[in-house]
């Protein structure tokens, strides 16, 4: 631990006490510092596509290099919501309900910004991407957590109790966040599960926030829904997008919320503040690679699934039991066969003794215990990485309890 010295308390703000710094990033940081394979944070290690890299640099020598129009220059609106028609069947106003921002990061805390007042409630399932946490204290909402639970067969899907999201629903509520396909467990919402969340929003009057990063990473044949294409949805949905996961460019920082007219008002307000806007040259790059042909996605998909099917023998062979992702580029793991103290002894070992770097299951979870028997890896990796991980994992054989 570094050693940070003390300021008097009154310096800091009371909010960030109550998170950590990112467990994620923390591990890649970790990674490099051991030499350790990163199989941690969610980033791919091949290159992005060449034409979408080639219209960036077009872009810059084009001399679009001032700010673009706070929410979001006008081509890449336009793409944002021909793409959501041509996907998803929904019918955007790029003038007037869509706010592209640094990241769905942004997009993220923007919109819990702009809708949150103090001790309102948001929803959200657990295990969760961990910058839900962080999110709602900084907008000052109360995080209510309703369980994902893992399947018993490793081909079953995470569901969730129906009476127990229905008590998390009440006066306060605002808002609940969904994130489809899900990191980490790789949980695709069916249509069943969506209605039911939607029939709740309307019965309490709630909004929702769906994180739809991973929209284009699907496997098994499995069909992403936009909670915001159902019946009574498109007026109390905002739908989080961006270009860091479909189009392999994670430092890009760009994103957006779809909202209707009076959100997007207000995440404009918030975003115009935060940031002014989102990089001009590769907003107008984003507006091109959303416009690769149908071809582009499929493969995607399906180079995604390979790696899939690469990663979890090999993490099944070295005695992780593994949950079979449906979406997204993650295979949360039950670490119950090594007999590691918890999931943090697990990735510290994993990190300085095997090499490989992964994510301690605790840190999607509000209560670390709940989490202290996951691990999660990602598998956007080039398949020489994932080969060489998996040589080094083979070696925690040894380790398993007889
Ligand atoms: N949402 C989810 C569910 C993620 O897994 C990630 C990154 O791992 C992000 C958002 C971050 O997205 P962006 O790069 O657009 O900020």
């Amino acid at each position: 631990m570094t050693d940070l010295g003390t300021v008097p308390k009154h310096f800091l703000s009371d909010k960030v006490e109550h998170f950590t710094e990112s467990v994620i990033r923390e591990m890649t940081r970790q990674a490099a510092l051991h030499g350790a394979i990163n199989l941690a944070q969610g980033f791919p290690d091949f290159p992005a596509p060449p034409e979408v890299k080639r219209a960036a640099v077009e872009a810059i020598g084009g001399e679009l290099n001032q700010y673009a129009i706070t929410w979001g220059a006008p081509n890449l609106r336009h793409a944002i919501a021909r793409q959501m028609k041509a996907w998803q069947g929904i019918t955007v106003n790029p003038e007037t309900e869509i706010t592209v921002c640094c990241g769905s990061t942004e997009a993220m805390i923007a919109t819990l910004l702009a809708i949150c007042n103090r001790e309102d409630e948001v929803v959200i399932f657990e295990p969760f991407y961990e910058n839900y946490g962080p999110d709602s204290i900084l907008s000052g909402a109360k995080p209510v957590f309703v369980r994902l639970h893992p399947p018993e067969a490793q081909d079953g899907d995470w569901t969730f109790d129906e009476r127990e999201l229905r008590t998390a629903f009440h006066n306060r509520t605002k808002a609940i966040v969904l994130n489809t396909p899900n990191n980490p467990t790789g949980k695709v919402f069916t249509r069943d599960e969506l209605e039911l969340i939607r029939d709740l929003c309307v019965e309490f009057n709630v909004l929702a926030i769906t994180d739809e990063i991973y929209e284009h990473i699907t496997y098994d044949a499995t069909e992403h829904i936009s909670i915001a294409s159902l019946a009574g949805m498109a007026e109390r949905t905002v739908t989080i997008n961006g270009l860091s996961k479909t189009y392999s460019v994670t430092g890009w920082r760009v994103g957006w919320a779809v909202a209707p007219p009076a959100i997007t008002n207000a995440i404009r307000k918030v975003h115009d503040f935060l940031t002014v806007g989102a990089p001009a040259p590769l907003q107008e790059a984003g507006a091109g690679a959303l416009g690769l042909p149908a071809g582009y996605y499929q493969s995607l998909a399906s180079v995604y699934a390979e790696r899939r099917n690469r990663i979890m023998p090999a993490l099944e062979e070295a005695g992780f039991r593994c949950y079979r992702p449906r979406g997204a580029y993650y295979v949360m793991t039950d670490i119950g066969a090594f007999g590691f103290a918890d999931d943090v002894a697990c990735t510290k070992y994993l990190v300085e003794e095997v090499g490989v770097a992964a994510v301690p299951g605790s840190s999607f979870y509000n209560h670390p215990r709940e989490g202290a028997q996951q691990v999660r890896f990602a598998f956007c990796k080039r398949p020489e990485t994932l080969d060489r991980a998996a040589e080094r994992l083979a070696k925690l054989r040894d380790l398993r309890k007889r």
